[in-house]
């Protein structure tokens, strides 16, 4: 038991403690950092050296960004700003924002180094949605410190004993399957590349061939997984450990994993433009804590761009070291809470944030002015343990609309239409939404197992297809 709690102890430090080692490496090979006013080699970093520490990558950044790309040259020419004029943290409010669309529009103006120094180019839309094709450019560095987070927020909900079977999309442009191998095998780990193609059956074989211990995958696809799987074996002795999901996860899910694979359940937040993973759940659960040697965020108020000190905003981040693509002050779209509380697992010079339920890129606005997204509903339709999965559309025309729930479950229940209409109709969070007399009565099909083929889909979406 006293050794369990060590490990613990152990895991719950990693991220800052590597985010510590990290500060004290660049104070050894930087002489700037040691001449920069406040570097140094701290012994035990407070959050006053991690803000130094960023100041420094940030001024340093602002410059490379002004040298070497013609986007941010034209921007910082236009708004009369010159790097050396950023001499805190709060002054990088002064440098407007930085968006998708900008990026979309011309990402060869961002790149800061030539194309042979390119190695590997993303080029994405971002999942779920038709917007315009963005790319990323990494050159080999950029590649090494993602990799290096990888496996640093690996490590810190997982140990170095651990299998990982990864149920991650292969031969995605992003990679992210090759790159967390990568990490994982950093610390010490070992990878399996389950990809998604299987069928849970041979995912489970996989699990008992190589012994894993963790599950690492898109929520959808695991929750299926264990749906299909959860009647027919044991799965709480199998000796998974950790399940870690790549995207949000409703309450009533979480629970339901915890107990059907008797495990601990954390999820993660990433985003393609940041390296794709960006922050991990610690083991207090209570939020996020994010890659803070490579990534600077500030939570803006999305309506009028002010900066917030702590409650609920949009996460805008700067990446503070990378190469082929800085993005300064990028706008990710995605509505998240900022904690400033310290968080219950110890860490004392971390921040953290809440969970990002909502992504703005998945919210539809119907006619009445209310906002839906699939967050809403997942909590609610989670609780029928029977669910596997389900897909919403929204239809209507000429200021009425109607919300199509299509839903897959694992038996025959008669009763499950009835049940899921109960379930939206009696739910405190829901009952307006349908009250509006601009709704019709929401459809509800039921589909037989199988029914929503959707392995590989990295976020559930609301398809709009309301004609205007
Ligand atoms: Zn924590």
């Amino acid at each position: 038991m006293a050794e369990g709690k060590n490990r613990e102890d152990l895991k719950r430090v990693y991220l800052e403690e590597w985010l510590h080692n990290k500060i004290r490496d660049e104070a050894l090979t930087d002489p700037d950092f040691r001449g920069f006013p406040g570097g140094g080699i701290p012994e035990r970093p407070t959050r006053a050296d991690v803000d130094n520490y960023h100041l420094f990558r940030l001024r340093k950044l602002l410059s490379y960004a002004s040298e070497n790309s013609s986007f941010y040259r034209d921007l910082f020419d236009k708004n009369h700003i010159r790097p050396s004029d950023i001499v805190s943290l709060a002054d990088l409010a002064k440098i407007p924002f930085t968006d998708q669309a900008d990026l979309a529009r011309n990402p060869n103006r961002f790149l800061c180094v030539s194309h042979g120094d390119i190695a590997r180019v993303t080029t994405f839309t971002t999942s779920g949605t038709t917007g315009p094709e963005k790319r990323i450019y990494c050159t080999d560095g950029d590649i090494g410190r993602i990799v290096e987070f990888m496996g640093a927020g690996m490590r810190t909900v997982t140990e170095k004993e651990d299998v990982v079977q990864i149920m991650l999309p292969s031969g995605s442009t992003s990679n992210q399957a090759d790159l967390l191998e990568q990490g994982v095998l950093k610390i010490g780990a070992k990878a399996i590349k389950a990809g998604l193609n299987l069928s849970s059956e041979e995912q489970l074989d996989l699990i008992k061939k190589h012994g894993a211990t963790v599950i690492f995958g898109v929520a959808s696809p695991v929750y299926r997984m264990t749906q299909e799987l959860k009647g027919l074996h044991a799965l709480d002795g199998l000796g998974v450990k950790t399940i870690f999901l790549t995207s949000f996860l409703a309450d009533t899910q979480r629970e339901y994993l915890r107990r059907v694979w008797n495990c601990d359940v954390h999820s993660h937040y990433g985003l393609t433009e940041m390296g794709l993973a960006v922050a991990v759940e610690c083991h207090a659960h209570d939020g996020y804590h994010f890659n803070e040697a490579d990534l600077l965020l500030e939570i803006i108020d999305p309506e009028t761009g002010r900066v917030l000190g702590e409650g609920e905003g949009e996460l805008v981040f700067t990446t503070l070291t990378r190469q082929g693509t800085p993005l300064i002050r990028y706008r990710t779209n995605d509505i998240a809470r900022l904690i400033p509380e310290p968080c219950p697992c110890g860490a004392a010079t971390l921040r953290r944030f809440g969970p990002v339920k909502r992504r703005l890129e998945l919210i539809v606005r119907l006619s009445n002015g209310r906002l839906v997204y699939p967050s809403l509903f997942d909590e609610v339709l989670y609780t029928l343990t029977e669910l596997v999965d389900y897909d919403l559309r929204v239809t209507g025309t000429g200021g009425r609309e109607r919300l199509h729930f299509t839903v897959e479950t694992t038996g025959q229940d008669p009763d499950i239409r009835d049940r899921v209409r109960q379930l939206l109709f009696h739910e405190p969070a829901l009952r307006p939404l349908f009250a509006e007399n601009t709704m019709d009565e929401p459809e509800i099909t039921v589909v037989p197992p199988g029914g929503i083929l959707q392995m590989g889909r990295a976020k559930k979406k609301i398809i709009d297809e309301r004609v205007m």
